[in-house]
């Protein structure tokens, strides 16, 4: 099958039979419900732009499997140049969509697995490397979105799975069979777990020995018997319930997606495992998995910023006030926190190296640098944002006090035609643009789109003190040491 066509994309899902429950019903056609399309119109851009000539070259490459042309987001990459391209990819995504693209997760875990599988079955002659390859040669040929599931719920934290009191805080085997194994437990906050036709659960962190019912990684379809969804809220996320809310919403055609997802006994045959009690490589995948989604941050979170910048720009060019120099230096300030991401995920992409599998790893040290900024600069970014746009972004009346022909002026104004006067921008720009830019900003500044922009930057491929504890290992604190030394005398 050649790749998929957005539109092929969207009617592919309705094929699935995938459980997703939202406030405390199960939703059927969760496929067109308002608040979970914009999402799926998200990662339908990952296809759309595979399909336009402007793109292509950023978009598909040569599969190192099969030789056809695939999907990046399904690719294993081979050079320190796919890295960058990666990267470059998702700059671009994050542009044309302003938000969470979803089909990224998949792409890291593909890379983290392919590598990590070689290694385990070097030291213990498992044949888990063919069985994924199987698995991704599957999924490239049928131009398939895929979740990376890793965050378990984790219990109680100071305590490792098998000390858990509930044994699901992590996800686990409770049967090894002849063809294969059943396992429970959940993974939450999965990005794109709903709009993905398969998943692959990871390990949440390194484990023990006594940990080996824990340590696991496989494949499942994302509607295999026992699996479910429940659907997680956004801020403001019923604004896309309302009719004719389409400018309140601030960015009604796209928007991203978390969900808790539930394993309740899903059998999952030999074929489709990748991890299987060697618990010493549980860490490895972990590792490697946030290393790549780290770098991804240099990309998307870029993407999206640029949209901010530009919102922010256009908010100052309605008030008439893009001339004044406090506005431009503002301007320059969140350009230069932005680029300085994607410069952190350039640099970690470059100084990538060949794995023992042969795909390309990215820079740890460099990687985690790159998402301990993302952390902290978005965060900025927003603000600068917010002081520009002003207060109206979270003042303004709703778009249906806009559009209202109540009467309540003296003489015989509406409430429409009050608001427009009083909220008029500069002459030459319409009253609807400026409100456009002032809700699509409150969206993204603390709205929906808050959820992809800001907390995610915070949490998502880890919170910061995880990449602390990495730079912590990375660093070379002893090398500096020595450096010291050596100049200063020290024997
Ligand atoms: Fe992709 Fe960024 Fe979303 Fe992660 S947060 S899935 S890297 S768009
Ligand atoms: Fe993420």
């Amino acid at each position: 099958m050649a790749l998929m066509t957005a539109n092929e994309y969207i009617e592919s899902l309705r094929k699935l039979n995938t459980r997703v429950y939202m406030f405390g019903e199960k939703i059927d056609n969760w496929v067109d419900h308002p608040m979970i399309r914009p999402s799926i119109n998200c990662v339908a851009m990952t296809y759309a732009l595979a399909q336009d000539p402007q793109y292509a070259e950023l978009m598909t490459v040569q599969s190192s499997l099969t030789g056809k042309t695939v999907n990046r987001f399904t690719h294993l990459h081979q050079s320190t140049e796919d890295l960058i391209n990666k990267v470059k990819m998702q700059r671009l995504l994050g542009q044309k969509t302003a938000s969470c693209f979803q089909r990224c997760v998949g792409m890291d875990a593909f890379n983290a697995v392919y590598s990590s599988t070689y290694e385990i079955d070097e030291k213990h002659g498992t044949h888990y490397h063919e069985n994924f390859k199987k698995f991704l040669t599957f999924v490239q040929d049928n131009d398939l979105t895929v979740d990376g599931a890793m965050t378990d719920p984790k219990g109680d934290r100071s305590k490792a799975p098998s000390q858990q009191a509930d044994p699901d805080m992590y996800v686990h085997v409770v049967e090894r069979r002849e063809d294969g194994i059943v396992v429970s437990g959940a993974k939450c906050h999965q990005t794109g777990s709903i709009n993905s036709h398969w998943h692959i659960f990871m390990p949440t962190i390194a484990m023990g020995e006594a940990d080996r019912d824990w340590a696991l990684s496989f494949a499942c379809p994302t509607d295999a018997e026992g699996m479910y969804m429940i659907y997680g809220r956004q801020s403001c996320d019923t604004r896309k319930l309302e009719e004719n809310a389409d400018i309140d919403v601030g960015n009604a055609k796209f928007g991203g997606q978390e969900a808790l997802v539930v394993l309740d006994h899903v059998f999952i045959p030999n074929e489709y495992i990748f991890l299987n009690g060697e618990y010493e490589f549980a860490g490895m995948i972990v590792e490697r998995f946030a290393g790549y989604h780290r770098q991804s941050y240099g990309g998307c979170k870029v993407g999206v910023g640029d949209v901010v910048i530009g919102a922010a720009a256009l908010a100052a060019e309605y008030n008439g006030v893009e001339k004044a120099s406090a506005v431009k230096d503002k301007l320059i300030e969140m350009t230069h926190l932005n680029e300085t991401l994607y410069c952190c995920g350039i640099a970690c992409s470059s100084q990538g190296f060949k794995t023992k599998a042969g795909n390309y790893q990215i820079d740890l040290l460099l990687a985690n640098v790159c998402k301990q900024n993302v952390t902290r600069f978005p965060y900025e970014i927003v603000r600068l944002a917010e002081d520009i746009a002003g207060g109206l972004m979270v003042t303004m009346p709703s778009q249906k006090d806009f559009s209202s022909d109540t009467v309540v002026g003296r003489n015989g104004e509406t409430i429409g035609e009050i608001c427009s006067k009083f909220f008029a921008a500069r002459e030459g720009v319409s009253t609807e643009d400026r409100q456009r830019i002032m809700r699509f900003l409150e969206n993204m500044c603390l709205g929906a789109a808050a959820v992809g922009y800001r907390t995610e930057s915070m949490h998502g491929a880890g919170s910061p003190q995880a990449q602390r504890i990495m730079i912590a290992r990375q660093g070379n604190i002893q090398g500096k040491k020595q450096f010291a030394k050596d100049i200063a005398g020290i024997q």
